[in-house]
Protein backbone atom coordinates (compact mmCIF):
# COMPACT_ATOMS: atom_id res chain seq x y z
CA UNK A 1 0.00 0.00 0.00
CA UNK A 2 1.36 3.29 -0.73
CA UNK A 3 0.36 5.62 1.78
CA UNK A 4 2.19 9.04 2.31
CA UNK A 5 2.26 9.68 6.20
CA UNK A 6 1.31 13.44 5.64
CA UNK A 7 -2.17 12.18 3.96
CA UNK A 8 -2.90 10.48 7.91
CA UNK A 9 -2.68 14.15 9.24
CA UNK A 10 -6.03 15.53 10.09
CA UNK A 11 -6.88 17.82 7.11
CA UNK A 12 -5.79 21.54 8.42
CA UNK A 13 -1.94 20.54 9.52
CA UNK A 14 -1.77 18.92 5.27
CA UNK A 15 -0.21 20.91 3.15
CA UNK A 16 -1.99 21.31 -0.29
CA UNK A 17 -2.64 18.14 -2.69
CA UNK A 18 -1.71 19.17 -5.98
CA UNK A 19 -5.35 19.93 -7.38
CA UNK A 20 -5.78 22.60 -4.45
CA UNK A 21 -2.44 23.97 -5.05
CA UNK A 22 -3.98 24.92 -8.80
CA UNK A 23 -6.89 25.93 -7.43
CA UNK A 24 -5.25 28.35 -5.19
CA UNK A 25 -2.75 29.75 -8.18
CA UNK A 26 -6.40 30.46 -9.93
CA UNK A 27 -7.64 31.86 -6.95
CA UNK A 28 -4.88 34.13 -7.17
CA UNK A 29 -4.58 35.25 -10.56
CA UNK A 30 -8.14 36.12 -10.15
CA UNK A 31 -9.18 33.36 -12.92
CA UNK A 32 -12.81 33.32 -13.95
CA UNK A 33 -14.01 35.83 -11.40
CA UNK A 34 -11.78 33.58 -8.63
CA UNK A 35 -14.95 31.32 -8.79
CA UNK A 36 -14.64 27.74 -8.47
CA UNK A 37 -17.09 25.41 -9.72
CA UNK A 38 -16.76 21.54 -10.37
CA UNK A 39 -19.08 18.52 -11.10
CA UNK A 40 -19.38 15.36 -10.85
CA UNK A 41 -20.63 13.56 -14.63
CA UNK A 42 -21.56 9.82 -14.05
CA UNK A 43 -23.18 8.35 -16.82
CA UNK A 44 -26.11 6.48 -15.46
CA UNK A 45 -25.11 3.19 -16.66
CA UNK A 46 -24.83 1.11 -13.28
CA UNK A 47 -24.65 2.18 -9.45
CA UNK A 48 -21.86 4.26 -8.41
CA UNK A 49 -18.79 2.28 -6.98
CA UNK A 50 -16.52 3.48 -3.83
CA UNK A 51 -14.16 4.73 -6.53
CA UNK A 52 -16.81 7.01 -7.53
CA UNK A 53 -16.62 7.78 -3.66
CA UNK A 54 -13.44 8.82 -4.45
CA UNK A 55 -14.25 11.76 -7.36
CA UNK A 56 -17.57 12.77 -5.36
CA UNK A 57 -15.83 13.52 -2.45
CA UNK A 58 -12.88 15.42 -4.33
CA UNK A 59 -14.92 17.26 -6.36
CA UNK A 60 -17.88 18.00 -3.91
CA UNK A 61 -15.01 18.71 -1.92
CA UNK A 62 -13.01 21.50 -3.58
CA UNK A 63 -16.23 23.53 -4.09
CA UNK A 64 -16.55 23.27 -0.66
CA UNK A 65 -13.53 24.08 0.68
CA UNK A 66 -13.45 27.31 -1.99
CA UNK A 67 -17.07 27.96 -1.14
CA UNK A 68 -17.52 27.20 -4.99
CA UNK A 69 -20.64 24.77 -6.70
CA UNK A 70 -20.42 21.87 -7.88
CA UNK A 71 -23.11 20.08 -10.48
CA UNK A 72 -24.16 17.04 -10.84
CA UNK A 73 -24.18 15.99 -14.58
CA UNK A 74 -25.53 12.75 -15.87
CA UNK A 75 -23.54 11.90 -18.94
CA UNK A 76 -26.69 10.55 -20.67
CA UNK A 77 -25.10 9.96 -23.71
CA UNK A 78 -25.72 6.46 -24.47
CA UNK A 79 -29.58 5.92 -24.66
CA UNK A 80 -29.05 1.86 -24.56
CA UNK A 81 -27.27 1.24 -21.59
CA UNK A 82 -28.49 4.04 -19.57
CA UNK A 83 -32.14 3.70 -17.15
CA UNK A 84 -34.02 5.96 -14.79
CA UNK A 85 -33.11 3.72 -11.77
CA UNK A 86 -29.32 4.52 -12.49
CA UNK A 87 -30.23 7.66 -12.47
CA UNK A 88 -32.27 7.35 -8.81
CA UNK A 89 -29.66 5.67 -7.72
CA UNK A 90 -27.07 7.66 -8.23
CA UNK A 91 -28.84 11.45 -6.55
CA UNK A 92 -29.65 9.19 -3.47
CA UNK A 93 -26.19 7.70 -3.30
CA UNK A 94 -24.03 10.93 -3.66
CA UNK A 95 -26.66 13.15 -1.06
CA UNK A 96 -26.55 9.84 1.70
CA UNK A 97 -22.64 10.50 1.72
CA UNK A 98 -23.48 13.77 2.65
CA UNK A 99 -23.44 16.37 -0.55
CA UNK A 100 -25.64 18.70 -2.46
CA UNK A 101 -25.52 19.61 -6.18
CA UNK A 102 -25.94 23.09 -7.08
CA UNK A 103 -29.42 23.50 -7.94
CA UNK A 104 -31.07 20.89 -10.12
CA UNK A 105 -29.19 17.66 -11.56
CA UNK A 106 -27.85 18.49 -14.82
CA UNK A 107 -28.26 16.44 -17.95
CA UNK A 108 -25.83 15.64 -20.97
CA UNK A 109 -29.35 15.29 -23.03
CA UNK A 110 -30.03 18.63 -22.30
CA UNK A 111 -27.38 19.87 -24.45
CA UNK A 112 -28.64 17.77 -27.42
CA UNK A 113 -30.22 20.89 -28.93
CA UNK A 114 -27.08 23.19 -28.84
CA UNK A 115 -24.44 20.11 -29.55
CA UNK A 116 -26.36 19.44 -32.59
CA UNK A 117 -26.26 23.55 -34.16
CA UNK A 118 -21.91 23.11 -32.82
CA UNK A 119 -22.17 20.31 -35.06
CA UNK A 120 -23.85 22.00 -37.86
CA UNK A 121 -21.20 24.70 -37.18
CA UNK A 122 -18.17 22.70 -37.69
CA UNK A 123 -19.67 21.07 -40.71
CA UNK A 124 -20.21 24.66 -42.23
CA UNK A 125 -16.72 25.24 -41.11
CA UNK A 126 -15.29 22.24 -43.16
CA UNK A 127 -14.42 20.79 -40.10
CA UNK A 128 -16.72 18.00 -39.69
CA UNK A 129 -17.91 15.05 -42.70
CA UNK A 130 -19.82 12.16 -42.16
CA UNK A 131 -18.44 9.44 -42.78
CA UNK A 132 -20.38 6.16 -45.14
CA UNK A 133 -18.15 3.50 -43.64
CA UNK A 134 -18.69 0.74 -41.05
CA UNK A 135 -17.16 1.14 -37.53
CA UNK A 136 -14.57 -1.64 -38.18
CA UNK A 137 -13.52 0.13 -41.75
CA UNK A 138 -13.11 3.34 -39.76
CA UNK A 139 -10.99 1.35 -37.22
CA UNK A 140 -8.77 0.06 -39.21
CA UNK A 141 -7.81 3.50 -41.34
CA UNK A 142 -7.27 4.91 -38.37
CA UNK A 143 -4.10 3.16 -37.48
CA UNK A 144 -2.00 2.08 -34.25
CA UNK A 145 -0.59 4.32 -32.04
CA UNK A 146 2.95 3.10 -34.06
CA UNK A 147 1.16 3.91 -37.64
CA UNK A 148 -0.57 6.23 -38.65
CA UNK A 149 -3.90 6.23 -40.30
CA UNK A 150 -5.17 7.47 -43.45
CA UNK A 151 -7.94 9.29 -44.76
CA UNK A 152 -11.46 8.40 -45.20
CA UNK A 153 -12.80 8.51 -48.95
CA UNK A 154 -15.88 10.26 -47.37
CA UNK A 155 -13.64 13.09 -45.68
CA UNK A 156 -13.57 15.71 -49.21
CA UNK A 157 -17.54 15.49 -49.00
CA UNK A 158 -18.47 18.76 -49.66
CA UNK A 159 -20.18 20.87 -47.14
CA UNK A 160 -23.65 20.99 -48.45
CA UNK A 161 -23.66 17.60 -49.13
CA UNK A 162 -22.53 17.04 -45.24
CA UNK A 163 -25.57 19.22 -44.24
CA UNK A 164 -27.67 17.20 -46.27
CA UNK A 165 -26.87 13.71 -44.81
CA UNK A 166 -26.35 14.85 -41.39
CA UNK A 167 -29.84 16.40 -40.82
CA UNK A 168 -31.37 13.26 -43.02
CA UNK A 169 -29.40 11.12 -40.40
CA UNK A 170 -30.86 13.67 -37.62
CA UNK A 171 -34.24 12.81 -38.88
CA UNK A 172 -34.29 8.88 -39.00
CA UNK A 173 -34.08 8.56 -42.85
CA UNK A 174 -30.86 5.80 -42.02
CA UNK A 175 -30.19 2.73 -40.16
CA UNK A 176 -28.19 2.28 -37.37
CA UNK A 177 -24.55 2.08 -38.42
CA UNK A 178 -25.06 3.14 -41.76
CA UNK A 179 -23.71 6.59 -40.97
CA UNK A 180 -20.91 8.77 -38.66
CA UNK A 181 -20.70 12.46 -38.02
CA UNK A 182 -16.63 12.70 -37.97
CA UNK A 183 -14.59 15.47 -36.85
CA UNK A 184 -12.07 16.68 -39.42
CA UNK A 185 -8.82 16.66 -37.05
CA UNK A 186 -5.48 14.94 -38.04
CA UNK A 187 -5.07 11.63 -39.36
CA UNK A 188 -1.78 11.13 -38.64
CA UNK A 189 -1.78 12.75 -35.22
CA UNK A 190 0.19 11.11 -33.02
CA UNK A 191 -2.84 11.07 -30.52
CA UNK A 192 -4.99 8.68 -31.92
CA UNK A 193 -8.04 10.57 -29.95
CA UNK A 194 -7.22 13.22 -33.09
CA UNK A 195 -7.71 11.17 -35.80
CA UNK A 196 -10.96 11.94 -37.38
CA UNK A 197 -12.90 10.64 -34.00
CA UNK A 198 -16.63 10.05 -34.54
CA UNK A 199 -18.98 13.16 -32.95
CA UNK A 200 -22.28 11.41 -33.53
CA UNK A 201 -23.58 8.06 -34.34
CA UNK A 202 -26.79 6.62 -35.39
CA UNK A 203 -29.24 5.27 -32.48
CA UNK A 204 -32.98 4.09 -32.89
CA UNK A 205 -33.20 3.87 -29.13
CA UNK A 206 -35.15 4.99 -26.64
CA UNK A 207 -33.83 7.86 -24.26
CA UNK A 208 -34.67 7.63 -20.77
CA UNK A 209 -35.37 11.40 -20.96
CA UNK A 210 -35.27 12.31 -24.60
CA UNK A 211 -37.47 9.20 -25.46
CA UNK A 212 -37.53 8.66 -29.19
CA UNK A 213 -36.95 12.04 -30.54
CA UNK A 214 -33.54 11.51 -31.33
CA UNK A 215 -31.74 9.38 -33.89
CA UNK A 216 -28.50 10.12 -33.30
CA UNK A 217 -26.43 10.82 -30.65
CA UNK A 218 -23.19 12.10 -29.66
CA UNK A 219 -20.17 10.54 -28.37
CA UNK A 220 -19.00 11.19 -25.32
CA UNK A 221 -15.71 13.14 -26.36
CA UNK A 222 -18.05 15.33 -28.02
CA UNK A 223 -20.19 16.08 -25.48
CA UNK A 224 -17.87 16.29 -22.33
CA UNK A 225 -15.85 19.31 -22.84
CA UNK A 226 -19.11 21.54 -24.40
CA UNK A 227 -21.23 20.16 -21.58
CA UNK A 228 -18.67 21.39 -18.93
CA UNK A 229 -18.19 24.88 -21.04
CA UNK A 230 -22.16 25.43 -20.97
CA UNK A 231 -22.24 24.89 -17.30
CA UNK A 232 -19.54 27.62 -16.06
CA UNK A 233 -17.24 24.34 -14.79
CA UNK A 234 -13.79 26.16 -13.71
CA UNK A 235 -11.76 23.14 -12.85
CA UNK A 236 -13.09 19.56 -14.81
CA UNK A 237 -11.52 16.82 -12.59
CA UNK A 238 -11.52 13.65 -14.02
CA UNK A 239 -9.15 10.06 -14.18
CA UNK A 240 -5.95 9.97 -15.85
CA UNK A 241 -7.07 8.26 -18.56
CA UNK A 242 -8.87 11.21 -19.73
CA UNK A 243 -5.88 12.92 -20.09
CA UNK A 244 -5.19 11.72 -24.07
CA UNK A 245 -8.56 13.39 -24.50
CA UNK A 246 -8.14 16.56 -23.31
CA UNK A 247 -6.15 18.26 -26.69
CA UNK A 248 -9.41 17.03 -28.32
CA UNK A 249 -11.96 18.84 -25.73
CA UNK A 250 -9.61 22.06 -26.45
CA UNK A 251 -10.01 21.48 -30.18
CA UNK A 252 -13.85 21.40 -30.35
CA UNK A 253 -14.36 24.22 -28.04
CA UNK A 254 -11.34 26.33 -29.94
CA UNK A 255 -13.51 25.74 -33.04
CA UNK A 256 -16.63 26.47 -31.60
CA UNK A 257 -16.14 28.98 -28.98
CA UNK A 258 -15.01 32.69 -29.32
CA UNK A 259 -14.50 33.91 -25.83
CA UNK A 260 -11.31 33.26 -23.42
CA UNK A 261 -13.52 31.14 -20.51
CA UNK A 262 -12.26 27.61 -20.73
CA UNK A 263 -12.72 24.88 -18.31
CA UNK A 264 -9.60 23.68 -17.15
CA UNK A 265 -9.08 19.46 -16.92
CA UNK A 266 -7.42 18.42 -14.18
CA UNK A 267 -6.20 14.46 -14.53
CA UNK A 268 -5.99 11.97 -10.99
CA UNK A 269 -5.36 8.48 -10.68
CA UNK A 270 -8.20 6.42 -10.06
CA UNK A 271 -8.96 4.59 -6.88
CA UNK A 272 -7.92 0.74 -7.36
CA UNK A 273 -8.72 -1.29 -4.17
CA UNK A 274 -6.96 -4.84 -3.35
CA UNK A 275 -9.50 -8.06 -3.91
CA UNK A 276 -12.17 -5.68 -5.68
CA UNK A 277 -13.46 -5.51 -9.31
CA UNK A 278 -14.37 -1.60 -10.11
CA UNK A 279 -15.68 -1.34 -13.17
CA UNK A 280 -19.46 -0.88 -13.80
CA UNK A 281 -19.49 -3.37 -16.67
CA UNK A 282 -17.87 -6.39 -14.45
CA UNK A 283 -19.94 -5.00 -11.76
CA UNK A 284 -23.97 -4.99 -14.00
CA UNK A 285 -22.01 -8.77 -14.52
CA UNK A 286 -22.01 -10.19 -11.00
CA UNK A 287 -25.67 -8.76 -10.79
CA UNK A 288 -27.26 -9.83 -14.62
CA UNK A 289 -25.53 -13.38 -13.60
CA UNK A 290 -26.89 -13.29 -9.94
CA UNK A 291 -23.61 -14.03 -8.87
CA UNK A 292 -24.57 -11.52 -6.04
CA UNK A 293 -27.93 -10.38 -4.83
CA UNK A 294 -28.49 -7.17 -6.20
CA UNK A 295 -26.27 -3.64 -7.11
CA UNK A 296 -26.74 -3.66 -3.19
CA UNK A 297 -25.32 -6.99 -2.49
CA UNK A 298 -22.98 -5.99 0.74
CA UNK A 299 -20.62 -8.18 -1.13
CA UNK A 300 -20.67 -5.15 -3.58
CA UNK A 301 -17.68 -2.40 -3.53
CA UNK A 302 -20.93 -0.30 -4.67
CA UNK A 303 -21.86 2.73 -2.21
CA UNK A 304 -25.19 0.94 -2.18
CA UNK A 305 -23.72 -2.15 -1.15
CA UNK A 306 -21.34 -0.78 1.83
CA UNK A 307 -24.10 1.18 2.59
CA UNK A 308 -25.96 -2.09 3.35
CA UNK A 309 -23.30 -3.52 4.56
CA UNK A 310 -22.94 -0.84 7.59
CA UNK A 311 -21.03 1.33 6.25
CA UNK A 312 -21.30 4.90 7.11
CA UNK A 313 -20.65 8.18 5.01
CA UNK A 314 -18.06 9.36 7.54
CA UNK A 315 -16.23 6.37 7.22
CA UNK A 316 -15.99 6.89 3.00
CA UNK A 317 -15.50 10.61 3.24
CA UNK A 318 -12.62 9.69 5.72
CA UNK A 319 -11.11 6.61 3.63
CA UNK A 320 -11.43 9.09 0.56
CA UNK A 321 -9.31 11.82 2.72
CA UNK A 322 -6.84 9.02 3.69
CA UNK A 323 -6.09 8.10 0.24
CA UNK A 324 -5.74 11.49 -1.08
CA UNK A 325 -5.08 12.26 -4.51
CA UNK A 326 -2.48 11.79 -6.85
CA UNK A 327 -0.77 11.78 -9.99
CA UNK A 328 -0.30 8.32 -10.42
CA UNK A 329 -1.71 5.40 -10.68
CA UNK A 330 -1.69 2.95 -7.09
CA UNK A 331 -3.68 -0.40 -5.50
CA UNK A 332 -4.98 1.02 -1.97
CA UNK A 333 -5.48 -2.24 0.32
CA UNK A 334 -8.90 -2.77 0.56
CA UNK A 335 -7.67 -3.26 4.53
CA UNK A 336 -7.83 1.00 4.75
CA UNK A 337 -11.27 1.31 4.14
CA UNK A 338 -12.43 -1.15 6.81
CA UNK A 339 -9.97 0.00 8.91
CA UNK A 340 -12.00 3.53 8.59
CA UNK A 341 -15.29 1.98 9.05
CA UNK A 342 -14.03 0.41 12.13
CA UNK A 343 -12.53 3.34 13.72
CA UNK A 344 -16.11 5.31 12.80
CA UNK A 345 -18.17 2.45 14.22
CA UNK A 346 -15.95 1.85 17.07
CA UNK A 347 -16.94 5.52 18.41
CA UNK A 348 -20.68 5.41 17.53
CA UNK A 349 -22.44 1.92 18.09
CA UNK A 350 -22.95 -0.10 20.97
CA UNK A 351 -21.80 -2.63 22.40
CA UNK A 352 -24.11 -5.86 22.79
CA UNK A 353 -23.75 -9.49 23.15
CA UNK A 354 -24.72 -12.17 20.58
CA UNK A 355 -23.97 -15.61 20.06
CA UNK A 356 -23.61 -16.54 16.80
CA UNK A 357 -23.02 -20.35 16.98
CA UNK A 358 -24.64 -21.15 20.36
CA UNK A 359 -24.24 -23.88 22.53
CA UNK A 360 -26.15 -24.21 25.86
CA UNK A 361 -24.39 -23.76 29.18
CA UNK A 362 -26.15 -24.95 32.47
CA UNK A 363 -24.89 -22.98 35.74
CA UNK A 364 -26.07 -26.12 37.95
CA UNK A 365 -25.35 -24.31 41.19
CA UNK A 366 -27.53 -20.46 40.28
CA UNK A 367 -30.68 -21.02 41.66
CA UNK A 368 -33.62 -22.96 39.24
CA UNK A 369 -36.35 -20.30 37.76
CA UNK A 370 -34.34 -17.15 39.28
CA UNK A 371 -32.86 -14.49 36.72
CA UNK A 372 -31.44 -11.00 37.90
CA UNK A 373 -30.46 -8.03 36.20
CA UNK A 374 -26.57 -7.45 35.30
CA UNK A 375 -25.29 -3.88 34.29
CA UNK A 376 -23.14 -3.56 31.15
CA UNK A 377 -21.55 -0.59 29.41
CA UNK A 378 -22.92 0.27 25.89
CA UNK A 379 -19.88 2.17 24.73
CA UNK A 380 -16.47 2.59 26.58
CA UNK A 381 -15.56 5.30 23.94
CA UNK A 382 -18.52 7.16 24.84
CA UNK A 383 -19.53 8.48 27.71
CA UNK A 384 -22.58 9.89 27.05
CA UNK A 385 -24.10 6.44 25.67
CA UNK A 386 -24.63 5.33 29.57
CA UNK A 387 -25.40 1.57 30.56
CA UNK A 388 -28.04 -1.17 30.16
CA UNK A 389 -29.73 -3.85 31.92
CA UNK A 390 -29.33 -7.43 30.43
CA UNK A 391 -30.78 -10.64 32.15
CA UNK A 392 -28.75 -13.23 33.47
CA UNK A 393 -30.07 -16.84 34.50
CA UNK A 394 -28.92 -20.08 35.08
CA UNK A 395 -29.04 -21.10 31.70
CA UNK A 396 -27.19 -19.12 28.91
CA UNK A 397 -25.33 -19.45 25.60
CA UNK A 398 -22.13 -18.98 24.93
CA UNK A 399 -20.07 -19.43 21.32
CA UNK A 400 -19.38 -23.22 20.77
CA UNK A 401 -15.59 -22.11 20.05
CA UNK A 402 -15.00 -20.93 23.39
CA UNK A 403 -15.25 -24.60 24.46
CA UNK A 404 -12.67 -26.82 23.79
CA UNK A 405 -12.73 -30.35 25.49
CA UNK A 406 -9.20 -30.84 24.86
CA UNK A 407 -7.50 -27.34 25.09
CA UNK A 408 -3.96 -26.72 24.20
CA UNK A 409 -1.65 -24.48 26.27
CA UNK A 410 -2.43 -20.75 26.67
CA UNK A 411 -6.03 -21.36 25.75
CA UNK A 412 -7.70 -18.62 27.95
CA UNK A 413 -11.28 -19.93 27.03
CA UNK A 414 -13.29 -22.23 28.75
CA UNK A 415 -12.30 -25.71 29.58
CA UNK A 416 -13.45 -28.83 31.41
CA UNK A 417 -12.16 -27.78 34.73
CA UNK A 418 -11.05 -24.12 33.96
CA UNK A 419 -12.66 -20.54 34.86
CA UNK A 420 -13.76 -17.75 32.81
CA UNK A 421 -15.54 -14.57 33.39
CA UNK A 422 -18.75 -13.90 31.94
CA UNK A 423 -18.87 -10.52 31.31
CA UNK A 424 -20.60 -8.24 33.02
CA UNK A 425 -21.40 -11.01 35.78
CA UNK A 426 -19.74 -14.18 37.20
CA UNK A 427 -16.64 -16.10 37.32
CA UNK A 428 -17.92 -19.79 36.50
CA UNK A 429 -15.93 -23.13 36.17
CA UNK A 430 -16.42 -25.87 33.80
CA UNK A 431 -18.04 -28.49 35.53
CA UNK A 432 -19.03 -31.67 33.33
CA UNK A 433 -20.34 -31.64 29.47
CA UNK A 434 -22.42 -33.60 27.60
CA UNK A 435 -21.64 -34.72 23.63
CA UNK A 436 -23.98 -36.48 21.02
CA UNK A 437 -23.19 -39.61 19.25
CA UNK A 438 -20.91 -37.79 16.88
CA UNK A 439 -18.44 -35.91 20.50
CA UNK A 440 -20.17 -32.58 19.34
CA UNK A 441 -20.67 -31.06 22.72
CA UNK A 442 -24.48 -30.74 23.53
CA UNK A 443 -24.35 -28.92 26.65
CA UNK A 444 -21.97 -27.54 29.02
CA UNK A 445 -22.28 -27.79 33.20
CA UNK A 446 -20.88 -25.14 35.24
CA UNK A 447 -20.52 -23.68 39.27
CA UNK A 448 -20.37 -20.19 39.95
CA UNK A 449 -19.69 -18.30 42.87
CA UNK A 450 -22.07 -15.75 43.82
CA UNK A 451 -19.14 -13.46 45.49
CA UNK A 452 -17.33 -12.68 42.11
CA UNK A 453 -20.27 -10.54 40.49
CA UNK A 454 -18.39 -8.12 38.45
CA UNK A 455 -17.54 -4.87 40.35
CA UNK A 456 -19.86 -5.36 43.38
CA UNK A 457 -18.70 -9.31 44.40
CA UNK A 458 -15.99 -9.32 47.48
CA UNK A 459 -14.16 -11.76 45.14
CA UNK A 460 -12.78 -11.21 42.00
CA UNK A 461 -10.27 -13.80 41.21
CA UNK A 462 -8.25 -13.20 38.42
CA UNK A 463 -9.46 -15.08 35.73
CA UNK A 464 -7.65 -14.84 31.73
CA UNK A 465 -10.81 -15.32 29.90
CA UNK A 466 -13.52 -13.17 29.68
CA UNK A 467 -16.70 -14.08 27.50
CA UNK A 468 -20.01 -13.23 26.38
CA UNK A 469 -22.79 -14.73 26.69
CA UNK A 470 -26.87 -14.67 26.48
CA UNK A 471 -29.53 -15.58 28.67
CA UNK A 472 -31.44 -18.55 27.23
CA UNK A 473 -34.88 -17.85 28.23
CA UNK A 474 -35.11 -14.53 26.70
CA UNK A 475 -32.78 -14.48 24.04
CA UNK A 476 -33.98 -13.54 20.94
CA UNK A 477 -33.24 -15.07 17.63
CA UNK A 478 -32.05 -13.64 14.64
CA UNK A 479 -29.96 -14.64 11.29
CA UNK A 480 -26.54 -13.58 10.67
CA UNK A 481 -25.14 -13.04 7.30
CA UNK A 482 -20.89 -13.41 7.83
CA UNK A 483 -19.38 -11.44 4.35
CA UNK A 484 -16.06 -12.19 3.28
CA UNK A 485 -13.97 -10.44 0.61
CA UNK A 486 -15.94 -11.38 -3.41
CA UNK A 487 -12.52 -11.91 -4.80
CA UNK A 488 -9.69 -14.70 -3.59
CA UNK A 489 -7.32 -12.34 -5.61
CA UNK A 490 -5.38 -9.47 -4.88
CA UNK A 491 -6.26 -7.82 -8.20
CA UNK A 492 -8.64 -10.27 -10.25
CA UNK A 493 -8.96 -7.43 -13.16
CA UNK A 494 -5.45 -7.73 -13.72
CA UNK A 495 -4.53 -11.02 -15.32
CA UNK A 496 -4.72 -11.03 -19.23
CA UNK A 497 -5.76 -14.39 -19.49
CA UNK A 498 -8.30 -14.78 -16.97
CA UNK A 499 -11.61 -13.57 -16.21
CA UNK A 500 -12.52 -12.26 -12.89
CA UNK A 501 -15.29 -13.97 -12.57
CA UNK A 502 -12.58 -17.12 -12.04
CA UNK A 503 -11.25 -15.57 -8.93
CA UNK A 504 -14.96 -15.64 -7.18
CA UNK A 505 -14.36 -16.67 -3.52
CA UNK A 506 -16.95 -19.49 -2.76
CA UNK A 507 -16.93 -18.77 0.43
CA UNK A 508 -17.86 -14.93 0.59
CA UNK A 509 -21.51 -14.93 2.00
CA UNK A 510 -22.04 -17.51 5.25
CA UNK A 511 -25.36 -17.47 6.55
CA UNK A 512 -25.87 -18.50 10.53
CA UNK A 513 -29.16 -18.91 11.51
CA UNK A 514 -30.61 -19.10 15.44
CA UNK A 515 -27.92 -16.74 16.84
CA UNK A 516 -28.69 -15.45 20.34
CA UNK A 517 -29.08 -11.94 21.10
CA UNK A 518 -29.92 -9.94 23.67
CA UNK A 519 -33.86 -9.40 24.09
CA UNK A 520 -33.19 -5.63 23.51
CA UNK A 521 -32.41 -5.74 20.08
CA UNK A 522 -35.77 -7.26 19.13
CA UNK A 523 -36.62 -3.50 18.60
CA UNK A 524 -33.71 -2.72 16.39
CA UNK A 525 -34.53 -0.98 13.14
CA UNK A 526 -33.48 -1.64 9.77
CA UNK A 527 -29.62 0.14 9.06
CA UNK A 528 -28.98 0.05 13.05
CA UNK A 529 -25.58 -0.38 14.08
CA UNK A 530 -23.98 -2.39 16.89
CA UNK A 531 -20.67 -3.85 18.01
CA UNK A 532 -21.44 -7.81 18.61
CA UNK A 533 -18.76 -7.64 21.42
CA UNK A 534 -15.74 -9.42 20.60
CA UNK A 535 -16.88 -10.38 17.35
CA UNK A 536 -17.56 -7.51 15.20
CA UNK A 537 -19.32 -4.73 13.46
CA UNK A 538 -23.07 -5.31 12.30
CA UNK A 539 -26.33 -3.84 11.10
CA UNK A 540 -29.59 -4.51 11.25
CA UNK A 541 -30.07 -5.83 7.01
CA UNK A 542 -33.37 -4.73 4.65
CA UNK A 543 -34.82 -8.28 4.59
CA UNK A 544 -35.50 -7.78 8.35
CA UNK A 545 -39.30 -8.46 9.17
CA UNK A 546 -40.56 -8.05 12.91
CA UNK A 547 -39.85 -10.56 14.85
CA UNK A 548 -36.98 -11.85 12.58
CA UNK A 549 -34.04 -9.68 12.48
CA UNK A 550 -31.12 -10.32 9.77
CA UNK A 551 -27.78 -8.89 10.68
CA UNK A 552 -25.04 -8.26 8.31
CA UNK A 553 -21.53 -8.02 9.43
CA UNK A 554 -20.02 -4.74 8.47
CA UNK A 555 -16.46 -5.55 9.18
CA UNK A 556 -14.82 -8.08 11.87
CA UNK A 557 -13.08 -6.77 15.30
CA UNK A 558 -9.46 -6.77 15.47
CA UNK A 559 -8.72 -9.43 18.52
CA UNK A 560 -9.31 -7.73 21.44
CA UNK A 561 -9.02 -10.38 24.00
CA UNK A 562 -6.90 -8.50 26.02
CA UNK A 563 -8.71 -5.14 26.51
CA UNK A 564 -11.56 -7.13 27.49
CA UNK A 565 -10.08 -9.32 30.17
CA UNK A 566 -9.12 -6.52 31.80
CA UNK A 567 -12.27 -5.08 32.78
P1 LIG B 1 -16.07 2.47 -14.58
O1 LIG B 1 -14.76 2.61 -15.29
O2 LIG B 1 -15.97 1.94 -13.20
O3 LIG B 1 -17.11 1.77 -15.36
P2 LIG B 1 -16.69 5.10 -15.41
O4 LIG B 1 -15.47 5.93 -15.41
O5 LIG B 1 -17.15 4.58 -16.71
O6 LIG B 1 -16.55 3.94 -14.34
P3 LIG B 1 -18.45 7.27 -15.00
O7 LIG B 1 -19.88 7.21 -14.69
O8 LIG B 1 -18.03 7.77 -16.34
O9 LIG B 1 -17.88 5.83 -14.74
O10 LIG B 1 -17.66 8.04 -13.87
C1 LIG B 1 -18.05 9.27 -13.33
C2 LIG B 1 -16.86 9.93 -12.73
O11 LIG B 1 -16.26 9.12 -11.73
C3 LIG B 1 -15.80 10.18 -13.78
O12 LIG B 1 -15.38 11.52 -13.67
C4 LIG B 1 -14.70 9.24 -13.44
O13 LIG B 1 -13.46 9.81 -13.74
C5 LIG B 1 -14.88 9.01 -11.95
N1 LIG B 1 -14.43 7.69 -11.59
C6 LIG B 1 -14.84 6.50 -12.08
N2 LIG B 1 -14.16 5.48 -11.56
C7 LIG B 1 -13.29 6.01 -10.67
C8 LIG B 1 -12.29 5.48 -9.78
N3 LIG B 1 -12.06 4.17 -9.72
N4 LIG B 1 -11.59 6.34 -9.03
C9 LIG B 1 -11.82 7.66 -9.08
N5 LIG B 1 -12.74 8.24 -9.89
C10 LIG B 1 -13.46 7.43 -10.68
MG1 LIG C 1 -16.94 6.55 -18.09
Amino acid sequence: MTQNIEESLPEEKRSLNFIESIIEEDLQTNKNDSRVHTRFPPEPNGYLHIGHAKSICLNFGMAEKYQGKCNLRFDDTNPEKEETEYVDSIMEDVQWLGFQWDKEPYYASDYFDQLYEWACLLIKKGLAYVDDQSQEIISQQRGTPTRPGIESPFRSRSIDENLDLFERMKNGEFPNGSHVLRAKGDITSPNMHMRDPVMYRILHAEHHRTGDTWKIYPMYDYAHGQSDYLEGITHSLCTLEFEVHRPLYDWFLDQIIETSYRPRQIEFARLNLSYTVMSKRKLLELVKNNIVNGWDDPRMPTIAGLRRRGYTPASIRAFADRIGVAKRDNVIDVGLLEFSVREDLNKITNRVMAVLEPVKLIITNYPVGKTEMVELENNPEDPQSGTRMVPFGREIFIERDDFMVDPPNKYFRLAPGKEVRLKGAYVIKCENFDVDENGVVQTIYCSYDEETKSGTGTKQPKVKGTLHWVEASQAIEAEVRLYDRLFMDEDPAGHKEQDPLEFLNPESLKILKNCKLEPALATAQQGDKFQFQRIGYFCVDKDSVKDSLVFNRTVSLKDNWAKLSAK
